[in-house]
């Protein structure tokens, strides 16, 4: 009797490993469909509000641009914000933002910039992940 149990059980694992392998794909690929239809509405916004087509975006994305902000840029986007984090409105640990994301082809035109402190920032880039 015992052989014949543990000669089933073999098989059995493997269902059960086919079952919730196929139980993650149905989770799974709704949620990254949609959370890819996000990024896609988020970055349609964008692109429509700088008046560009989304393949334009895409170009943008792809092409190498620097980062860095000018401290004259700097200045004026602190002194917009009153020297305060626009999440918290801490004083302390100021960095420039770019609300729509630099990564996925956000300019530095000062109405997608705005001063968040450190820790705002880090939780703004957890959520986009
Ligand atoms: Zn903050």
């Amino acid at each position: 009797m015992e052989s014949v149990l543990s000669s089933f059980s073999i098989p059995y694992s493997l269902g059960a490993l086919l079952v919730a392998l196929l139980g993650m794909f149905l989770l799974f690929g709704p949620y990254a469909r949609w959370k890819q239809q996000q990024l896609q509405k988020k970055d349609s916004a964008y692109a429509q509000s700088k008046g560009w087509s989304y393949e334009r975006l895409q170009e943008e994305r792809n092409k190498k641009r620097s980062r860095a902000i000018s401290s004259r840029l700097r200045k004026m986007i602190l002194e917009r914000d009153n020297h305060q984090c626009q999440q918290c409105g801490s004083r302390t640990d100021l960095t420039i933002d770019h609300i729509f994301p630099f990564s996925r082809g956000g300019g530095k035109e000062p109405n997608n910039l705005q001063m968040l402190c450190h820790r705002c920032n880090a939780k703004k880039s957890d959520a986009i992940l």
